[in-house]
């Protein structure tokens, strides 16, 4: 792990391509791949166009998963069925974590290192916050703009392109998900980055947030389908986590799988997909997990937000609008 540092590096370039931002276009997931090897040792079938296939099981994204692996219940309702509570507390939070990452991928594009954001990467990510925006009465825009532009700079100026050469995607689909920015180092190696910006995180608690990234589900994705995309392993996978208060810096936390820990998410992952596939194709129920419906841990702080669905209105979709909405699908 290190962590923020003000020492000088030569910016990374962006790998020359085809594409119209200077990044690799990924292969078209309709179209054969050139041989790729699974991290089961087989070689994989071609990816499905939607979010990849394997071994002949559709993948489902890491977000898709991991609300699946929270309750079946829960991503049933909310990604295959679009339910949202109805009256829901606006906080800036997400739109932050969104603005920060659109400008750092302006940043990315243009090829800049170490250094203050560029003016476009700062106009970049104010659009999207404001794009995001909703008036309420708890939060200012221009107090929100100034923690986004801390947030950009910090980011720009902390260690996360120390050692890379060049971006070899920069928020690219990757079979369905989309990793921040996947770099060649100077090793030649690839190593994958995906941006966590937290508004507020205790230095108490900043271990524990490390922790959690160890065992999870989306970073061994991203190992995954960025080797099949690329057709070599890759070396490393970290998060780049920024926090915005109330001490700000910059963490990269970098994690390498061996062949073993990798093989044996695959084996989870087709098992899981395989599962979320039946369910979607009412081949079979989703299940209730009743064990985290009030677990305040695993649902941020608060109680599963499908909890009335489930216990008020037994999950009877013809009763559930007096509190939910048929919200715009998420990507499953
Ligand atoms: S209330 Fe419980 S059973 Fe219902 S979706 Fe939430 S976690 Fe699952």
């Amino acid at each position: 792990m290190w962590t923020l540092s003000t020492d000088a590096a030569s910016a990374p370039s962006v790998e020359g391509s085809n594409s119209s931002n200077g990044s690799v276009v990924p292969p078209d997931p309709a179209k054969p791949s050139s041989g790729t090897v699974s991290t089961a040792g087989t070689v994989s079938t071609p990816p499905r166009a939607a979010t990849g296939a394997f071994d002949g099981v559709p993948s489902y994204s890491p977000s898709s998963v991991e609300l699946f692996l929270r309750c079946p219940m829960l991503w049933y309702l909310q990604r295959l069925r679009g339910w949202a509570p109805r009256v829901e507390e606006w906080t800036p939070n997400r739109a932050v974590g969104s603005a920060v990452a659109s400008g750092l991928a302006i940043q990315r594009r243009v090829g800049v290192g170490q250094r203050p954001p560029s003016s476009e990467a700062l106009q970049g990510a104010l659009a999207s916050l404001q794009e995001a925006w909703q008036e309420q009465d708890q939060w200012e825009l221009p107090v929100v703009e100034k923690l986004v532009a801390r947030g950009l700079t910090l980011a720009c100026e902390g260690p996360q392109t120390i050692g890379m050469v060049r971006a070899l995607l920069i928020e690219e689909p990757v079979y369905g998900r989309k990793p921040d920015v996947v770099w060649r180092d100077t090793e030649g190696r690839v190593v994958v980055d995906d941006d966590k910006v937290v508004v507020s995180l205790d230095a108490r608690w900043e271990s524990e947030r490390l922790a959690e990234y160890d065992h999870s589900w989306q970073f061994r994705d991203y190992a995954h389908h960025v080797g099949v995309l690329l057709s070599e392993p890759v070396y490393q996978v970290r998060a780049h986590l920024i926090v915005l208060g109330p001490r700000k810096h910059v963490t990269l936390h970098p994690m390498t799988y061996s062949r073993d820990v990798l093989d044996r998410w695959y084996r989870s992952a087709l098992s899981v997909w395989e599962t979320m596939h039946a369910i979607e194709e009412r081949a079979q129920p989703a299940w209730q997990n009743l064990l985290v419906c009030t677990d305040r841990h695993t649902h941020f702080g608060q109680r599963c937000p499908m909890y009335d669905a489930c216990h008020v209105y037994g999950c009877d979709e013809g009763q559930m609008e007096a509190l939910y909405e048929r919200a715009q699908k998420e990507g499953i």
